[in-house]
């Protein structure tokens, strides 16, 4: 069980069934074991990752409202030692941030070599909800792909490695989850009414997301499609996807100085 690149050529449909894996899934213990696995495998891939420091790594989480951006980046990202990573959630732009072009305070929160950043939305948000929402005219937005394809192009030429994962619940899954939101006294500080008009658009915004996915999924910065509507499936298959990426980049520890050993009897 994996996650395939978007291939713009065979755009995913974004229907409820494609919220779910098709084919054999581990049952509950075994999923959990495998995940716990690669939690461990991602906790010691950052290791050499910050230690190697020839890369950086964004990954980027997208997804409706209830659609567990914040689960996965607790359940994942909590592999990670905090001081190798940085998490940066993109909500409404401040005037301040408006002022500026869209890609200014993503750029400014883009990983340096050795960090992984993780974002919690991002520009694409800029081709999302300013598109459905009609925040600026067509003529603006619409030129907004080819920039985003030529800033991240950039930013892969410099070492940033880009994962983009687009989490992706049924219609029926996000509303037992914004019920819960208004029920759950724990959770009903995460409603906002927003979300119900956001939901009310559910059309505009996969026809959105499909486009991004259509003219956004490149070589370098590929899109995943993760089926959500599972949170232990969406959490394991977002780790194996991480795993396998932080396994194809040859990471190793910088060599000691030919003369370390000189100290070693300075040791006491
Ligand atoms: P969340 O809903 O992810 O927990 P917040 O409540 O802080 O987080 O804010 C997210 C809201 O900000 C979403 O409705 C999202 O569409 C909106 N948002 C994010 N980026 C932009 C943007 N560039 N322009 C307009 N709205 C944006």
């Amino acid at each position: 069980m994996h996650l395939e690149r978007v291939d713009p050529d065979n755009l995913p449909s974004l229907h409820d069934d494609e919220a779910t894996v098709t084919g054999k899934v581990p049952g509950s213990r075994k999923l959990r074991e495998r995940f716990d696995e690669l939690h461990d495998r991602l906790a010691k891939l950052q290791r050499v990752f910050y230690a190697d420091g020839r890369h950086a790594l964004l990954v980027v989480f997208q997804g409706r409202d209830a659609s567990g951006k914040d689960g996965t980046i607790r359940n994942v990202c909590g592999a990670f030692n905090p001081q190798g990573c940085r998490v940066t959630s993109f909500g409404v732009p401040s005037t301040h941030e408006l002022a500026h072009d869209f890609l200014w305070r993503i750029h400014n929160a883009v990983p340096p070599r050795a960090m992984i950043g993780v974002f919690n939305r991002s520009h694409y948000e800029d081709v999302l909800a300013v598109r459905v929402h009609e925040l600026v005219p067509e003529a603006i937005w619409s030129g907004r792909y080819q920039q985003i394809n030529a800033f991240e192009a950039g930013l892969v030429a410099n070492d940033v490695i880009i994962r983009k994962f687009f989490l992706h619940v049924s219609s029926d899954e996000q509303r037992e989850r914004l019920q819960e939101r208004l029920t759950n006294p724990e959770r009903n500080w995460k409603f906002r009414a927003g979300d119900l008009d956001d939901r009310a658009r559910w059309d505009e915004y996969t026809d959105a997301y499909r486009e991004i996915l259509g003219r956004c999924s490149t070589m370098d910065a590929p899109w995943f499609v993760v089926p959500a509507d599972d949170k232990r499936v969406r959490d394991y298959l977002v780790a194996r996807e991480l795993v396998d990426t932080l396994e194809s980049l040859d990471l190793r520890y910088p060599e000691a100085a030919p003369d370390i050993m000189r100290y070693a009897s300075l040791v006491d």
